[in-house]
């Protein structure tokens, strides 16, 4: 850590040198999902940044506590606090209970995130969950005067709270431009400014998805949870909250104006965003079928790419490009990624059999390790990162052809350092293809050692167990031949 981590923070606008609250712990907090629709691509860049992010801070000796929710109610069909809950919506156009669409959409999320071989974060706390913090957090909103109660269901009083303190600092909007440019209140609404957010909503007769509250039988505005629950985890000020770029207004500035209205104080010190992903230079979006979902990718059944491409050469693609900006999906971008994480692949795999010179070495490792480190210390620039491993491979190709040299010690630190760059800080593994060849090594051994046992029934005139071993063989398509020089065997 004798080097300084720099990030950029949105809230500022510029890059800060990052100092957590607490001397070597780090609290994050960042949007996770609304499950009612499986993953998409682009939600998985973000959530892929935000786990290079987890990784690299404890990669620096930091202790992490990462917080990501999952959003299970609450979360309407648009910003304006109007429209239906969307997990409400999906489980009335299936017939099905809005818990069965949540859980169905938890489980295809981790195990999207797991094929990408995103570590799991420390806590992941959901807004059903966390209905008591919610209401409790309503109260002291409207204890402070920062809220008010109109027909069962409660909102924030944004110009209120902007002759206080300053509405709208994260995306840099004057909230005499916001009002100029919102649209006036229809008269169905029971909110006093168009600005205002709903922090609870009584429930419609129709709504499936409602709680009890001291002000109706509704539900929690989509902002509330999030100041809920990472103020419950991380304490009333934490050092990183992070999300997708879309997310900067309404929702985190709405966070930042209820934590502030109770607590009186900026809530979080840096603010992350992570950039959109496009396909093929749109914006991706079901309706216009500009759209690939993660398994499509992986199976290759869809009709956008030629061939499917695997969870790490996806993640190594998403990496190679900075977290904050614009990646764009396409096939030829994704074939370059692909050959490029295959040459990485086999300069990692050949360090274990490259072998060292007693002499001195070609390449400075100290000045190329610490290069590394300056990458990542730069705001997580993982491209620059992979550049100096694309060096190092290099490096290593040339040792490996025997035109330059290594000597041991530098190949150990050589090793080590592009092991934990690319397992630990990229959170990439070697390819299927090893597991592959582990696979089929276990199965040759394990049916050599058939025919050993095999041999040794027929010899012993056992043939009830030699049978037992080739009919049950044979019904797995493993067919066993019985020739003068021996069992052989093989695999259809
Ligand atoms: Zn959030």
């Amino acid at each position: 850590m004798e080097q300084k981590l720099v990030v950029y923070n949105s809230l500022k606008g510029e890059k800060e040198s990052f100092k957590p609250i607490n001397k070597d712990h780090v609290g994050m907090y960042v949007c996770g999902p609304t499950v009612y629709s499986n993953v998409h691509l682009g939600n998985c860049r973000t959530f892929i940044s935000f786990d290079l992010i987890f990784r690299y801070l404890q990669y620096l000796g930091y202790k992490v506590r990462y917080v990501r929710n999952i959003t299970d109610a609450g979360h309407l069909e648009n910003d304006s606090d109007e429209g239906e809950d969307r997990i409400a919506k999906k489980a009335r156009l299936e017939s099905i209970e809005p818990m069965e669409v949540v859980q169905r959409y938890t489980i295809d999320f981790r195990d999207t995130m797991a094929k990408f071989n995103a570590l799991p974060p420390s806590i992941e706390p959901t807004a059903t969950g966390h209905l008591v913090e919610q209401i409790e957090f309503i109260k002291k909103i409207l204890d402070q005067g920062y809220a008010y109660e109109v027909n069962g269901s409660v909102y924030f009083d944004v110009l209120k709270f902007n002759k206080d303190m300053p509405y709208g600092k994260l995306s840099r909007r004057n909230i005499e431009e916001l009002v100029h440019n919102s649209r006036a209140l229809d008269g169905q609404s029971d909110k006093r400014n168009p600005q205002d957010f709903a922090l609870w909503k009584k429930a419609e007769p129709k709504h499936i998805m409602r709680w009890p509250s001291p002000w109706s039988d509704g539900f929690p505005g989509w902002h509330l949870e999030c100041t809920a629950m990472s103020t419950k985890y991380l304490g009333t000020q934490f050092d990183i909250h992070g999300g997708g770029m879309d997310l900067k207004f309404p929702h985190h500035e709405c966070e930042i104006a209820q934590a502030e209205a109770v607590n009186k104080k900026n809530p979080v010190n840096y603010w992350l965003h992570a950039n959109m992903l496009t396909l093929n230079g749109k914006k991706m979006a079901k309706s216009t079928g500009n759209n690939i979902l993660p398994y499509e990718m992986f199976s290759g059944e869809n009709s956008i790419l030629k061939k499917s491409f695997s969870p790490m050469v996806t993640r190594f693609f998403m990496l190679q490009a900075h977290y904050r900006s614009i990646v764009d999906l396409s096939q030829s971008a994704l074939e370059a990624s692909e050959k490029g994480f295959n040459r990485l692949v086999e300069g990692i795999l050949m360090l274990d059999q490259l072998v060292a010179s007693d002499s001195s070495s070609d390449f400075n490792i100290g000045e190329w390790n610490k290069n590394c480190y300056s990458a990542m210390n730069d705001d997580f620039n993982s491209p620059s990162l992979i550049a100096y491993l694309f060096d190092a491979v290099k490096y290593i190709n040339a040792v490996s052809s025997g035109l330059k040299k290594i000597s041991s010690e530098d190949l150990e630190s050589l090793s080590k350092s592009m092991k934990g760059f690319f397992y630990e800080v990229l959170g990439l593994l070697t390819p299927e293809k090893d597991k592959n060849e582990n696979e089929s090594k276990q199965l040759i051994g394990t049916l050599e050692l058939l025919m050993t046992l095999r041999d040794n029934a027929r010899a012993d005139k056992d043939f009830k167990t030699s049978d037992l071993i080739r009919n049950s063989l044979e019904k797995i398509q493993i067919q066993i031949n019985d020739t003068e020089e021996g069992t052989s065997f093989k695999v259809y």
